[in-house]
């Protein structure tokens, strides 16, 4: 499943090819960029099966939803016909009038947990604290911040750090960030990683922050950084997530 090339925040679910000065340009869209394209060809089959701006929020998170449980291959059309007409029915998780932030659309209710309990409950994550040994330092609901002082067991075969150190900083950073309000019923998990490495380490303590972008019912992304000692960016890691009930 490829994402959308232009928000990257959903799966791409219309893919056109357009010639551009003898240049062929591959483009992938997902349902809400698509509808608000302006290409005819690409925006008409949606505003057609019914979808308008009163609906492509909706219709944009029941699509993602469907794509990460359910294999869509198929009639496009009838896809889209069976979600305006509701004959799927996916109940979102619990909601409440509770105040939003207007940037990144997340909950503010109840954003900020106690830290020992959240460190607590984070003990069972015993590949990222006791293996690696990274550190809880905030955690807030669509914040955190967790650290790493690395010895030789971090390292790798010519002496730098392992890329993986990073990226199980990041997948726990994100972790923390999203499920540290502990009697949430939902629970989120990573769906997808982009990892990008900016400079070498030359040492000392790592530091790793995590941010929401964009909150979804069923999906959210992240922003991760790795930063060393004297603040200066290592690696900027991209994290999507999946909402799922907490069993
Ligand atoms: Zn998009």
């Amino acid at each position: 499943m490829a994402f959308c090339s232009f928000c990257f925040e959903r799966h791409a679910i219309v893919f056109t090819t357009r010639t551009v000065n003898g240049e062929n340009i591959d483009e992938a869209y997902c349902v809400k960029c698509a509808y608000q394209s302006k290409i005819a060809g690409v925006k008409e089959p949606l505003t057609v099966a019914g979808i308008n701006d009163g609906n492509i929020d909706e219709i944009a998170d029941k699509i993602e939803m469907m794509m990460l449980e359910n294999n869509t291959d198929g009639d496009v059309t009838g896809f889209f016909r069976n979600l305006v007409n509701k004959k799927i029915d996916l109940k979102p998780f619990a909601g409440s009038d509770a105040p939003v932030n207007k940037d990144t659309n997340m909950n503010l209710e109840n954003s900020k947990p106690d830290l020992e309990a959240v460190k607590k409950f984070f003990e069972g994550d015993k590949y990222a604290t006791e293996a690696t040994g990274i550190v809880i330092e905030k955690a807030e609901k669509g914040h955190s911040v967790v650290s790493l002082m690395p010895n030789s067991r971090h390292l790798n075969a010519v002496g730098g750090l392992m890329g993986a150190v990073y990226y199980t900083m990041a997948d726990f950073a994100f972790a923390v960030a999203e499920n540290c309000i502990l009697d949430s019923d939902t629970i989120t998990v990573t769906q997808a990683t982009q990892m990008n490495f900016l400079r070498s380490w030359h040492g000392g303590k790592i530091t790793c922050t995590a941010d929401i972008v964009k909150d979804g019912r069923y999906i959210c992304l992240y922003e991760v950084k790795a930063f060393d000692k004297d603040g200066t960016e290592l690696a900027l890691i991209i994290v999507n997530g999946f909402k799922t009930a907490r069993k």
